[in-house]
């Protein structure tokens, strides 16, 4: 079997933890596998090389950003590569340029494009365990490239998809996607299996465990992903196509408190009123998502939407800026102590009544709703933050996916 194997920063954040991963990957070695090992960079040293970068120069280019930030995952495959030739198995580093990973050239966001598989081929085919830097590329201009954060995921699964592996895993600090994010709801559940497409909806409702961009890979090239622990043997989650379980009504609870309401009072209610509100705010790049319109009341209507926190500042400037001339609005307000809390489940799809469900345990917590939307395995609604918690843990509740 060929296995790619992803080990995040905390699997390698030190000594013991490098001949830990060292270890279990001469595990599946010495079976007779070919092993890929993708690795981040140890522990939190993206982060400190992003505050070195901001010290010198808090206007650094993209580009210099992304030749700091690779050498991060050239220190973790350089000492890996060393732990195994210790323990006593030949092993060889590869970085992005000695692969051959091409990207498009979005600094500090660029997309993987092609992957030459040739050179991991020869070192595999020498039984050497071939370890690759992840989160970066290179661009056409010959320069370094990054994936984004958390992007080694991709790489491994890139990989995967390239060289047709027969297993791609997918090694992180915690033992496998669970029913709710356990620091909140302590009865969570760690599932078996879950869907490539609830798995997409639960990244980007930042349930934090996979890159969102690999999840989406996976699903294209059905590389089927195990997510799980480096620190114990525990089975983990499998991701793919189909569950092949009876598809669960509700597969987990995903909260995330990065947002903020909007509301843009008192505009005229004709066609391309919304189309203009919206436009503004994508000529300034700042992405919407839950969006609500509100009926006419006195030859006015408002619009209410929701952006992450970090766009806060350009969405009201772009707003204030436009209220008065192509906009015409009354009021804009924010609203910033609000959550959103969402169900996702790929057995929605074909059975009515999760979301009166869900509306119902909130009712019963005594938690109002602002703002609801739904995709065709999610129901998420918009609520006082304060509320985050209790109402996690009754919607969890309310679907019996306690342990
Ligand atoms: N080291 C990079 C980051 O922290 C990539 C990764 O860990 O996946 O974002
Ligand atoms: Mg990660």
């Amino acid at each position: 079997m060929l296995i790619v194997k992803k080990f995040g920063g905390t699997s390698v954040a030190n000594k013991e933890r490098i001949f830990n991963v060292a270890k279990r990957c001469i595990e599946d070695y010495q079976k007779g596998h070919q092993i890929v090992v993708v690795l981040s960079a140890m522990g939190k040293q993206t982060d400190v090389l992003l505050q070195m970068a901001e010290d010198i120069n808090p206007k650094a280019s993209k580009r210099e950003l992304d030749m700091l930030l690779t050498t991060g995952e050239q220190t973790s495959v350089a000492l890996m590569a060393m732990a195994m030739d210790s323990l006593g198995v030949p092993a060889v580093s590869l970085n992005a340029f000695q692969v051959a990973m091409h990207t498009t050239a979005d600094y500090g966001n660029a997309r993987l494009k092609k992957i030459d598989v040739q050179r991991i081929r020869f070192e595999l085919g020498n039984r050497r365990i071939v370890v690759i830097t992840g989160f970066q590329g290179i661009s056409k201009f010959d320069d370094f490239t990054t994936l984004g954060r958390g992007g080694s995921d991709t790489t491994a699964v890139a990989l995967a998809a390239a060289l047709h592996a027969d297993a791609c895993e997918i090694y992180t600090d915690v033992d496998g996607v669970f029913t709710a994010d356990p620091r909140i709801v302590s009865t969570a559940r760690k599932l078996d299996e879950i869907t490539y497409d609830e798995m997409l909806e639960l990244a980007s409702l930042g349930a934090g465990v996979l890159h969102n961009r690999s999840v989406e890979m996976a699903k294209k090239y059905g590389v089927q992903l195990v997510v799980r622990s480096s620190l114990n043997t525990s089975e983990g989650t499998v991701v793919k196509e189909e569950s092949k379980m009876e598809k669960m009504l509700v597969s987990g609870v995903a909260t995330d408190k990065n947002v903020v309401q909007f509301a843009v009072e008192g505009l005229e209610n004709k066609p391309g009123v919304a189309f203009k509100l919206f436009q503004h705010l994508a000529n300034h790049m700042v992405n919407v998502d839950m969006i609500l319109q509100s009926v006419e009341h006195g030859g006015t209507q408002d619009i209410s939407f929701t952006v992450t926190e970090d766009m806060e500042e350009v969405a009201m400037e772009t707003l204030e800026r436009h209220s008065q001339t192509s906009l015409k609005c009354e009021k804009v307000t924010v609203t910033k102590d609000v959550a959103k809390v969402s169900v996702v489940g790929a057995g929605m799809m074909s059975n009515p009544g999760v979301a009166a469900k869900m509306f119902e345990a909130l009712y019963d917590a005594g938690i109002n709703i602002r703002q609801i939307s739904t995709s065709e395995i999610r129901v998420t609604v918009l609520i006082d933050e304060k509320f985050t918690e209790d109402a996690a843990q009754a919607v969890h509740e309310a679907f019996s996916l306690a342990k």
